[in-house]
């Protein structure tokens, strides 16, 4: 890109950043739907396979309309590189496989993604990787689990559902001052809302099934950090393999360009909702960081550059309200998945959460009667009566 593509603003850049048109001048980006490329003469390929000459050789090493989601997203972060995935799982399993070795330990929040937590115990562990966990706003925490041999820091900020938020710079000078990364998983805000790079995390991940699809179509995901650490996740996923497919490329960067519009619509729509549930005799208590009684609420306000769109919402009468409640809908999606355009609803504590033993959920603040919605984009008034229904007769 050139110096002026640079300059974009990210509403712009999520439209036309990282495209690069072929000869066929063809206006939406191309798919490459081909496995391997092929060259003029033997010389030529031999030129391409050492990598004297750079160009593609085979699609799980490079693939254009891949790069372009890659050049993308990286600019949309705010990165030098980003490296693409088939899952937002891949995205963290090659970063770990490129910058750890056995031995070394991580530093996580405790209200991670669990599908995160069984990748680092169940896995990451077999390697003789450890992982410790520790409460995500709670710095002390984070520097008293720090040993000579920790090497990263994972974090997931905003946290899923409780919306509990981290201070992202404070935790980047902890991290550097061990010499530690910082790694964000930024699928909560998407570079729309939260740019960690700029605020010193050193790598972000992302989960592409979430909100940079947004239309619940395809998994994938991606790393975006600076050039020489890229470079260690690059040489992961080209021998490991967990590449993305360049249709699902094209899926996410057709997302991509409807990035920032979706999220403020998506953020108007979780306050207006958050303020209405609020309201109603029939809730206990609303999480969401938009309202001014989040204890984050003022470290939100200043990290991000909107609320979100997930909210928790604890309903009257436990786990039987809470159920009455989701049961009682006609519209909104009852599915674990988030990050939509459609609004879904789900009950932490039996399904995302349901592996947690009854201490862990009771630290984890996931109580018997809370829902978890992502509002999606549809009318407000429409996702209020489809909630009304049941939270009225409760
Ligand atoms: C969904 C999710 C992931 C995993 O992504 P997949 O694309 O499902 O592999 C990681 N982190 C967070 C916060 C998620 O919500």
């Amino acid at each position: 890109m050139n110096d002026e593509t640079h300059q974009w603003r990210l509403e712009t850049m999520a439209v036309r950043g990282g495209h690069e048109r072929t000869q066929e001048q063809e206006h939406s980006e191309a798919i490459f739907t081909t496995s391997s490329f092929v060259y003029e003469s033997a010389a030529e390929a031999a030129r391409k396979f050492s990598g004297d000459e750079p160009g593609n050789v085979y699609s799980r090493f490079s693939n254009p309309t891949v790069q372009t989601f890659e050049r993308r997203l990286a600019a949309l972060e705010g990165g030098d590189r980003a490296v693409a995935t088939s899952s937002g799982m891949a995205a963290i399993l090659s970063l770990s496989l490129g910058l750890l070795e056995a031995g070394d330990e991580i530093v996580a929040s405790r209200s991670l993604f669990g599908t995160s937590i069984r990748q680092f115990n169940n896995f990451l562990a077999k390697f003789g990787v450890t992982t410790h966990y520790v409460p995500l706003s709670d710095l002390e925490a984070w520097k008293a689990a720090v040993s000579p041999r920790t090497k990263l820091f994972f974090a997931e900020t905003p946290s899923n559902p409780l919306q509990e938020l981290v201070d992202i710079p404070a935790l980047a000078d902890i991290a550097h001052e061990h010499g530690i990364k910082l790694v964000i998983d930024n699928c909560f805000c998407t570079p729309a809302l939260q740019k960690p790079l700029a605020l010193g995390a050193d790598l972000v991940v992302h989960s592409a099934t979430k909100f940079l699809d947004g239309q619940g179509r395809a998994v994938g995901g991606a790393v975006v950090g600076d050039h020489a650490t890229l470079e260690e996740i690059y040489r992961v996923n080209r021998t490991c393999g967990p590449c993305m497919s360049p249709f699902n490329a094209w899926i996410f960067l057709k997302g991509l360009e409807t990035l920032s519009l979706r999220m403020k619509a998506h953020c108007e729509n979780a306050m207006g909702l958050a303020t209405w549930l609020e309201a109603h005799p029939a809730v206990e208590r609303v999480h969401y960081s938009g309202l001014s009684h989040h204890p984050q609420h003022d470290l939100a306000a200043q990290q991000q550059s909107g609320f979100g769109a997930v909210l928790g919402v604890e309903v009257k009468n436990g786990q039987e309200g809470a159920w009455a409640v989701i049961d009682a809908t006609k519209m909104l999606s009852i599915t674990g998945n988030l990050g939509d355009t459609k609004t879904t609803i789900t009950h932490p504590a039996t399904t995302t959460h349901g592996r947690l033993s009854q201490d862990e959920l009771a630290s984890a603040g996931i109580t018997p009667g809370l829902i978890r919605i992502s509002v999606g984009i549809e009318a407000l008034e429409d996702i209020q009566a489809d909630l009304a229904r049941g939270l009225d007769r409760l």
